[in-house]
């Protein structure tokens, strides 16, 4: 039986609506992603970091899954051997949409994690510095759980040892030429199994590591590739 690794990027949440940071105006703006997404930004001015996050988490309230999000979770239900989805999203689309077999691989959203002592919690609201944690009892150490710029990506060794097994990998809506996407791509490709590298993506990035090409969007994509399979 087969196994499967998928990993999803911004694409297929884009079209759910969902704007990317880069999108934001206003304040996001005259503020650099890169000086919001870290640990020292968090340090340095932990009211704006949350208040980032606080207009992501809303957004959530507004969107819904789409027919990718979808057909991947009936992708997952169907599968006879082992299965993966990883994403790269922090939105909750996947799981909204029945996924269950899924690793955020850059944290979550609609998660808070205690600096202090690591408790994560789920949080559906806003955020601020006045938060306590429930494990520990510390104020103001609650903080996105988003893996920022310097840290380590979540579940990387757990992936990799997926990636090592299987027989077909599938890179939906993320530049199949930057990491991560290029870095499992290329591990895929080399494994013992003889991998099959499926890219899907409107612009394909012409990663020379995908032996195949779906040029749609993820809505589009991801039926033609069930249908493929
Ligand atoms: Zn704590």
């Amino acid at each position: 039986m087969p196994n499967i690794v998928i990993l999803t990027g911004a694409g297929i949440s884009a079209e759910s609506g969902i704007s990317t940071f880069r999108d934001h105006n206003g304040l996001w703006e005259t503020h650099r992603f890169e000086e919001l997404a870290t640990p020292e930004a968090f340090r340095r001015d932990p009211v704006l970091v949350h208040r980032f996050y606080n207009a992501r988490r809303a957004q959530l309230k507004s969107v819904q899954p789409n027919a990718a999000h979808a057909a991947l979770a009936e992708l997952e239900r169907a599968w006879p051997g082992a299965f993966l989805l990883v994403t790269q999203n922090v939105d909750d689309l996947h799981e909204r949409a029945g996924s269950e077999l899924l690793l955020h691989m850059h944290g979550e959203l609609r998660k808070l994690r205690c600096a202090a002592c690591e408790d994560v919690v789920r949080h559906e609201e806003d955020a601020g510095p006045e938060l306590i944690c429930r494990a520990c009892g510390v104020r103001g150490r609650m903080r996105p759980d988003i893996v920022w710029f310097g840290e380590m990506p979540y579940g990387m060794e757990e992936i990799y040892a997926a990636v090592e097994r299987a027989d077909i990998f599938v890179a939906i809506g993320t530049s199949g030429v930057v990491y991560p996407a290029a870095g499992l791509v290329a591990a895929a490709r080399g494994n013992r199994r003889g991998c099959r590298t499926i890219e899907i993506n409107p612009q394909p990035t012409g990663a020379a590591a995908f032996a195949q090409v779906i040029a749609e969007t993820a809505v589009i994509g991801v039926p033609k590739l069930l249908a493929m399979l």
